[in-house]
């Protein structure tokens, strides 16, 4: 199957301008197009990010909240407008909920680490669900082990969708924490966030969203959904690395110990004794990736521009012809069927194992994940040692789709 990319994604956004503004796509690799279709591990950066970096870092650096000079007292405006951006873009009430991390990762353990230390005590429960990132699977581990608690786990039928008449058995007054993502990396499920959050309320347990896949992807109000927590990470919002945060309900980060110790988050240290600084500051100790947070406000700006909902309705077109064509391709049984699904196509082929898939593929000058993808637990349900992963951004094109089509195709005859 080829259509015109046209018939497949309409009008809905101007493709070859956006690509304009990603430097990185124009490369050939192995003498190709680049055909990049690795966005769930990270995206690229427009321009517009680029530059801001260079002007800042040239024109603009300096320390933030420390000094009392004119390059400071800049420096800390931007890093706390770009606080007000991000709470502005999750649908936050107040810009203090946003805590600045090195990402999803470190989101998510400070809040298990903290939150844990606070609140989770001996025989409590911690839900998570089967198809979690190891970064939301992890630190719920170590806790429950440092603090004699359980962890639960929502089952995941054969299309990827989360059983949630499983997960009201399993919800209980002992239920802490459930902690899961929005949408799943490996599969794309996107999951009822909103349904999870409600049920989690009623047994009087808290949430935590793993938004690290979401955010690039779909219009976010965390007020609506009511969540506790949810995370992102800037890389893969077009952002640079080094950089995401947590959004935290302030009622709860004012009764949570901070994770990391040091400068920037104390009221007052004495020799014998130190108090803590407020919320956001009180978990952002030390020196925080200063460009990287200006880069971040960049980005936003460049997703805001777009439009959130025009991303999801191009990015859902392109899923549904990715999908049409990988049903036709004798050999290749996609892994994650969800009904409600992100730009995310897992597939599986007896022929070839996805490692030897992606190198096959990047001889055709295509970028494609093959692994577990983080997520070991969710290929161990499949029963597949790993998947190739092709994940889409609104600057992919159905061309690049069909190459990926064939190319499979090519690598499937290639090694049977
Ligand atoms: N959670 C999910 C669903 C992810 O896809 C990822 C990264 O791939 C992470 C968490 C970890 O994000 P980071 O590596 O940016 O900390």
């Amino acid at each position: 199957m080829s259509e015109s990319s046209a018939s497949v994604t309409g009008n809905i956004l101007d493709v070859e301008k956006i690509r304009k503004d990603f430097p990185i796509l124009s490369q050939t690799v192995r003498g190709k197009p680049l055909i990049y279709l690795d966005n769930a591990a990270t995206t690229h950066k427009p321009i517009s990010v680029i530059e801001r970096v260079r002007k800042f870092d040239a024109e603009e650096y300096g320390t933030v909240r420390r000094g009392t000079y004119k390059l400071s007292e800049h420096a800390t405006r931007l890093y706390e407008d770009a606080r007000q951006k991000v709470a502005d873009f999750m649908g936050a009430e107040k810009k203090g909920e946003i805590v600045f991390t090195s990402g999803t990762t470190q989101a998510i353990n400070l809040v298990a680490h903290s939150f844990g230390k606070r609140f989770v005590s001996e025989g409590d429960e911690i839900i998570i669900s089967n198809i979690e990132h190891h970064a939301n699977t992890v630190p719920w581990q170590v806790l429950c082990e440092e603090r004699g608690a359980r962890l639960k786990v929502i089952p995941v039928d054969d299309d990827g969708e989360l059983m949630m008449e499983e997960y009201e058995k399993i919800l209980s007054p002992k239920t802490r924490m459930v902690a899961v993502n929005h949408v799943s990396n490996a599969l794309g499920t996107i999951n009822p966030i909103k349904e999870i959050t409600q049920k989690a309320h009623a047994a009087g347990a808290r949430v935590l969203i793993d938004g690290a896949q979401s955010t690039p992807h779909l219009k976010l109000n965390v007020q609506d959904i009511d969540c506790d927590f949810y995370t992102f990470s800037g890389h893969k919002m077009y952002g640079p690395s080094g950089i995401g945060g947590v959004y935290g309900k302030m009622d709860l980060w004012e009764e949570m110990p901070p994770y990391v110790t040091g400068g920037d988050m104390i009221m007052q240290v004495t020799l014998e004794k130190t108090t803590y600084a407020k919320p956001p500051a009180r978990f952002e100790a030390g020196t925080p990736p200063i460009t990287q947070v200006i880069g971040l406000d960049a980005a936003i700006d460049y997703l805001n521009e777009i439009g959130l909902d025009k991303i999801a309705e191009y990015e859902n077109s392109l899923l549904e012809y990715g999908t049409r064509l990988f049903k036709e391709i004798e050999g290749v049984r996609i892994i994650g069927n969800a009904r409600s699904k992100a730009s995310i196509i897992s597939f599986f082929s007896d022929s070839a194992h996805p490692h030897d898939m992606v190198h096959f593929l990047d001889q055709d000058g295509i970028s494609c994940r093959g692994g577990h993808h983080c997520a070991q637990p969710t290929m161990i349900r499949y029963g597949v040692p790993a998947t190739t992963r092709a994940s889409m951004a609104f600057y992919n094109k159905p061309e690049e789709l069909d190459a990926l089509a064939e190319s499979v195709q090519k690598c499937i005859r290639f090694f049977s």
